[in-house]
């Protein structure tokens, strides 16, 4: 047999200029992880309608799942970068965790950044374990894309508080003990946003949710979620009411740049499989990776994957250094260019493999849907473009 790609590079590491040795052990590491589940695993997992606990719980145990998270609550100590390298690592070996984007990234950041310290101690250790899951509600049906205009809306009552609203595609809400779902208080309701964060049990009485019918191969389900009245304490609140977007930017930067991660993962897993089988099928002379035509496109996708990891650590590197606002250009960047790169790649692969692309045997035609979230969510690649224009060029706004 062919030794694959991945085989002769084995952790496809960035360098020794742009990684430490620490992050190369633990790509190293992760890939060998990631190996011993794979693709069919994940595809089997999918298919039985289950969720991919074994490989959670793995992860968790070796640390990579908290390894964002700070030390003295169970995590590793380390940071963004580091997250994204075991999210990237996974994809590459089949296996995209997405709860990986929203729990331990998106509210294990903003929790061990504003949260109480009873909040922390309550959640972060089991994020960091992997004993306990959290779900990250922001999109609403009448918002979408623009989220100054959500009006999930928190009032006070007594010393507690009571949420209204809905929200839409939360991602893994069955499996989550809880909802970080973000809303306005009731004398923020119109206006900017003024977002303040909330945490909402799984089982809140209030709180219900309907699973959505999603074209996806993918292990996490995402659910339309409705808020009546739920009733919360005080200590549900994350950080201060008044932080406003500062305090919600601190975990969606982190979530761009582990969209680009997962994107990465999938489009490199893709690129791998369409260089294997280029390397051995054969219809006519030569195997059909001698055909430029085949061998073009995957060295672009190549390029594009390797760029957008590039922008990708950047960002990492500025997030995890404090630069919030660097960290928001190049995050933004990251995940558009790895979405892009992800599904260009994914589109050539499954080419690549002709009829093949398309069975389940090889596992690449499900990559097609699971590819175009990154170019939607968790921002679309039209508001990153908006953003671009706006904040980077300083274009007039049309909108
Ligand atoms: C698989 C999946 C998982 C998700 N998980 C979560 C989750 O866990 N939590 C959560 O809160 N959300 C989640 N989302 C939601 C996701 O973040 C939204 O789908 C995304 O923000 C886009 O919002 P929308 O779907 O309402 O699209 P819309 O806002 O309706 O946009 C539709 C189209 O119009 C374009 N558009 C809109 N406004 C403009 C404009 N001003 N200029 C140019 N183009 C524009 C968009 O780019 C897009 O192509 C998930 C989505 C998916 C698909």
């Amino acid at each position: 047999m062919t030794a694959s790609r991945t085989d002769a590079r084995p952790a496809a590491a960035l360098g020794t200029l742009l990684e430490t040795d620490e992050q190369r052990a633990l790509r190293a590491a992760v890939a060998a992880l990631g190996k011993r589940y794979g693709r069919a695993y994940f595809t089997d997992v999918v298919r039985e309608g289950g969720h991919t606990d074994a490989l959670w719980a793995d992860a968790a145990k070796a640390g990579y799942l908290g390894v964002n998270l700070p030390e003295e609550y169970g995590g590793g100590g380390a940071g963004i970068t580091e997250l994204s390298i075991v999210l990237e690592e996974l994809g590459t070996a089949g296996c995209p965790l997405l709860m990986l984007i929203v729990s331990p990234a998106i509210c294990g950041t903003v929790i061990a950044r504003f949260g109480t310290e009873e909040q922390r101690r309550e959640w972060l250790p089991g994020l960091a374990d992997g004993t306990r899951t959290m779900a990250f509600g922001i999109t609403e049906p009448d918002a979408g894309s623009n989220s100054h205009r959500i009006t999930t809306t928190a009032r006070r009552d007594g010393a507690d508080w009571l949420l209204t609203g809905r929200k839409v595609f939360v991602s893994g809400v069955d499996i989550a003990d809880a909802t970080l779902v973000v809303g306005r208080t009731e004398d923020a309701r119109t206006g900017r946003l003024k977002p303040c964060l909330f945490v909402v049990p799984r089982d809140a009485p209030g709180f219900t949710r309907r699973m959505i019918d999603m074209e996806l191969a993918a292990p996490e389900k995402q659910f339309e979620l409705a808020l009546d009245d739920v009733r919360l304490p005080s200590s549900a609140l994350v950080g201060d009411e008044d932080a406003g977007l500062l305090q919600l930017f601190a975990g969606l930067n982190p979530e761009r740049v582990m969209t680009a991660a997962f994107a990465l993962g999938m489009a490199r897993y893709a690129v791998d499989r369409a260089v294997e089988y280029a390397t051995t099928r054969q219809v006519w002379k030569e195997p059909i990776g001698a055909h430029q035509a085949i061998a073009h496109p995957l060295a672009q996708a190549h390029i594009e994957i390797e760029l957008a990891r590039l922008m990708t650590r950047k960002a990492a590197q500025l997030y995890d250094a404090g630069d919030d606002a660097g960290a928001g250009e190049a995050a933004n960047m990251a995940k558009y260019a790895a979405g892009e790169a992800a599904v260009r790649a994914v589109d050539q692969a499954v080419h690549t493999l002709g009829g093949n692309g398309l069975t389940r045997e090889y596992g690449l035609a499900s990559l097609v849907t699971a590819a175009r979230v990154a170019r939607i969510a968790p921002v679309s690649r039209e508001m990153i473009l908006n953003y671009v224009s706006h904040q980077s060029l300083g274009l007039p706004k049309s909108y």
